[in-house]
């Protein structure tokens, strides 16, 4: 372990002064590391995956399970007539057809910049000089996971601490861990991160002297994956203030992830965390339409402060480019033809739907159980459960067996939970209601129930 954690401290420029227990989770990536020579850090970061391969496996080897884990969107209502008549209309148009045909730009296809610079500018209430804001700063990727990674590479080095909530997307964790950053998480609550709490952590950070190594604070601002909540309009502000006043030394950003916004079922939509920055120089934007109209077709963005355009876009050239442009200009073509907004008006009452489906069955199933808890999202496409402290719902804990062995799969909520500042609690578990009919998700939960009272 010694070994190791000197290792650990060159690696990351670690001081002594670091949490122990980072330093001993980081032993096993260190043992593996100092056993195969012939793979690169990076490598070993990356971990092996816990869930997505886990998880599938699970499935494939039962194929009678419902799924209550995959974050997927509807099957029944990809938009398969929408993209036909989106690919007609660029077919119809030879020259359209050869741009998107061709390699595009690094930085992506001009006239989809500007829909959705004006699709976040109509959805905020904001004029291009409220918002400080410019073309230039808008930057298409395939997915808006590849922007994530983009602007943490960008912006963290190995041992260089993001910010986040407990829980997170467990995407993200992987990618943060993957680029050797630490993400340590804080206390969340029906309005998303607590602003106190965020300053607690910061004061203790900075009596640790490590201030200077916290780059970001990362969030999902509306209908949190995997939390279902959206940070209170509020909050938004205060925190967003916060991080500007913690900027001393560097800036500490704001990485917004909105990628739920379009999946609202009930109640008003609230302006993003990026209307609350003037300046422009502390948030970073990230959405896109994998859940609001196709995940297959991949295409997501982000809306980044002026110094960091060029630097993720040098970051970008050297990877790929530029991503697809022919699913650019189909997505391009779908926004303005009007296309994708009647397509995501057709899916949400569906969504609104199964969401009820699930609350009902939670009312049903889970209520007449003390102990469990779970609050109402208004959007997205996930139901956060904390049970009883004795329940482990980890992979190797005994309710996962008895869940599938009853017939449903959920993700262990301890996936979702950085492993600092303390380890995460083992009670709590995610549920999507995305893919499954609204009997599935019903006979789901059902299950879920019959699995939890079994377990204690
Ligand atoms: N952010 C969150 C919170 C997500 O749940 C997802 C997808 N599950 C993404 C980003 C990434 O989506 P994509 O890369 O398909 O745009």
């Amino acid at each position: 372990i010694l070994h190791n954690l000197r290792l650990w401290r060159q690696v990351l420029s670690i001081t002594p002064r670091t949490d122990l227990t980072y330093s001993l989770e980081l032993t096993y990536a260190g043992d593996q590391m100092s056993r195969n020579k012939n793979l690169s850090k990076r490598a070993h970061w990356a971990g092996n995956e816990p869930i997505v391969s886990q998880l599938m496996a699970k499935t494939v080897a039962n194929p009678h399970l419902i799924s209550l884990a995959a974050g997927f969107v509807d099957y029944d209502t990809l938009p398969v007539e929408p993209t036909q008549n989106a690919l007609n209309t660029i077919w119809s148009d030879e020259e359209l057809t050869r741009v998107a045909l061709q390699y595009g730009t690094t930085v992506g296809y001009p006239p989809l910049r500007q829909a959705v610079l004006d699709r976040m500018l109509a959805a905020d209430g904001c004029s291009v000089a409220e918002m400080n804001i410019s073309l230039d700063q808008v930057v298409i990727t395939a997915g808006s996971n590849q922007m994530l990674f983009l602007v943490s590479d960008t912006i963290a080095d190995p041992g260089d601490i993001v910010i986040c909530g407990m829980p997170s997307y467990y995407v993200v964790l992987g990618l943060f861990r993957n680029l050797g950053i630490r993400p340590i998480g804080i206390e969340t609550d029906k309005d998303g991160l607590i602003p106190e709490a965020l300053d607690e952590e910061l004061s203790r950070l900075q009596r640790e002297d490590s201030l200077d190594r916290v780059k970001a604070v990362y969030l999902t601002s509306y209908y949190d994956n995997p939390t279902g909540m959206s940070m209170s309009h509020q909050r938004r502000g205060e925190l967003v203030e916060m991080a500007k006043r913690w900027s001393n030394r560097q800036t500490i950003y704001v990485l917004e992830d909105a990628a739920y916004r379009e999946l609202r079922y009930s109640g008003e939509d609230i302006a993003s965390m990026r209307s609350f920055d003037p300046e422009g120089d502390t948030v970073i934007h990230t959405s896109t339409f994998s859940k609001s109209f196709s995940p297959g077709i991949r295409v997501g963005w982000g809306i980044l402060p002026p110094r960091l355009v060029g630097p993720v876009l040098a970051q970008k050239g050297n990877i790929d480019f530029g991503s697809p442009n022919f699913n650019q200009v189909l997505m391009a073509t779908a926004v303005e033809e009007g296309i994708f907004q009647r397509h995501l008006e057709t899916v949400l009452g569906g969504y609104g739907r199964k969401l009820d489906a699930m609350l009902d069955a939670a009312d049903e199933f889970l209520a007449p159980i003390d102990g469990i808890n779970w609050r109402r999202p208004s959007g997205g496409l996930y139901l956060w459960l904390e049970l009883p402290e004795a329940i482990d719902t980890g992979m190797d804990g005994p309710l996962f067996a008895r869940a599938v062995e009853e017939g449903v799969l959920y993700v262990p909520g301890e996936f979702c939970c950085p492993s600092e500042p303390s380890p995460p609690k083992k009670n709590m578990l995610r549920l999507s209601f995305g893919i499954q009919s609204r009997e599935s998700i019903h006979q789901g939960m059902e299950s879920l129930g019959r699995a939890i009272r079994k377990t204690l």
